[in-house]
């Protein structure tokens, strides 16, 4: 084995170098077109999205924390409200309910798919929730049929949380119009990539668009007339000019993410990792590959040592987080979240990896459980 041949975890550059032409004519585009901020580039980007996600609108944010935040403010949901999250998440779910001034309220997770457990929501209605926000972790949408139940029956809004999930299906239907709205990210390292950070939010609902789209501009739908107490959270030209250019691929590059989760789950499966499971009627875009297993460190030290990067998503839960120390989540347990916190590793997975490279990895591994 090569010692010097490297996988690395996600490589960027390569992914983004692909398009340099068309990344290098959207810019001279913007450049020459003299308008950096809402003008044709957004609207053709939010059009594009939307017919991707198969919803009637899509609203260019400035990053996926902000769309979480917005939908919030958008929906009036804010100080004495409760929002249902994931106990095991991005903190950046839990960041946007706290940033509204409403107190998010932490579920447990199904073990086999990591995403929130539908059993699990009804005890934590009470009379102050407001929202649900389904997180469609690692790729694979959350089981959206009894969380949608659920909500209807309580009269809640379902905000999913589609940062990791462009371009997945749940029976059929797209991550980002299963819900009341959606929050996507499009941070470099997500499916859909911007060359900085962006985001957006999906929704049918006109109402909630129209008071969104005020908020992300100073509340401001006319210029110099403020209805609202607004922010400034806007998708700029440059960046809709560039996710353009990658939305073109990312039905090609989700494929290969497929390609390559169905060679690591053929040739992992005699693994005593646990890997990950595919529900019935998702079709997943792999934005990680996660397995799990107690000797998760020296298994990531294996791999370190033989060239193979890999990371952990994510090694402390949002309620052991400083963020949340003063509060009274800190003081709670969530005892299946904190064993995934301890378990899971994500291995090399993008679109510029070769099935070369996952046998690599696969073989790698295998070395590492038959020494054990
Ligand atoms: C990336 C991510 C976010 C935040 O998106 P940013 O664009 O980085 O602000 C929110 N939730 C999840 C699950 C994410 O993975």
């Amino acid at each position: 084995m090569e010692p010097d041949v490297t996988i690395p975890f996600l490589d960027l550059k390569t992914i983004n170098l692909r398009h340099r032409d068309a990344l290098r004519e959207a810019f001279e585009r913007v450049l020459e077109g003299g308008w950096y901020i809402q003008g044709g580039e957004l609207a053709a980007f939010e059009s594009e999205f939307a017919a991707l996600c198969g919803t009637d609108c899509a609203i260019g944010t400035s990053n996926g924390l902000d769309a979480l935040h917005m939908i919030l403010r958008g929906y009036g949901i804010g100080p004495g409200d409760e929002v249902i999250v994931p106990s095991n998440t991005f903190i950046a779910t839990w960041l946007a309910v706290s940033q509204s001034g409403a107190t998010p309220v932490p579920v447990e997770p199904v073990e086999s798919t990591c995403n929130l457990d539908p059993e699990r929501l009804a005890a934590a209605v009470t009379p102050r929730t407001r929202a649900i926000v389904p997180v469609h972790l690692y790729g694979q949408t959350a089981d959206m049929d009894p969380i949608l139940a659920l909500a209807r029956r309580h009269g809640l809004k379902v905000i999913e949380d589609a940062a990791q999930a462009h371009g997945a299906l749940y029976r059929g239907r797209p991550a980002g119009s299963l819900g009341d709205a959606a929050a996507f990210s499009f941070y470099p390292g997500k499916n859909l990539g911007a060359l900085g950070d962006a985001g957006a939010i999906t929704t049918n609902d006109p109402e909630l668009t129209e008071r969104v789209r005020k908020l992300i501009n100073y509340g401001s739908s006319i210029k110099y007339q403020h209805d609202l107490a607004g922010y400034n959270c806007r998708l700029d030209e440059l960046q809709a000019a560039f996710l353009r250019v990658k939305l073109r691929h990312l039905e090609e590059e989700n494929r290969t993410r497929r390609d390559i989760a169905s060679r690591y789950l053929a040739g992992l499966a005699g693994t005593p990792l646990v890997l990950p499971v595919v529900s019935e009627g998702c079709l997943p875009v792999w934005h990680l590959f996660v397995v799990r297993t107690e000797a998760r460190d020296d298994l990531r030290h294996y791999l370190g040592e033989q060239g193979i990067a890999s990371q952990i998503h994510y090694p402390v839960p949002p309620h052991r987080q400083g963020a949340y120390a003063g509060s009274v989540l800190a003081a709670k347990s969530f005892p299946i979240s904190e064993r995934m916190h301890r378990q899971v590793l994500s291995l090399p997975m993008g679109p510029t990896m070769t099935p070369d490279d996952v046998e690599r990895c696969i073989r790698v591994i295998l070395d590492w459980s038959g020494k054990r």
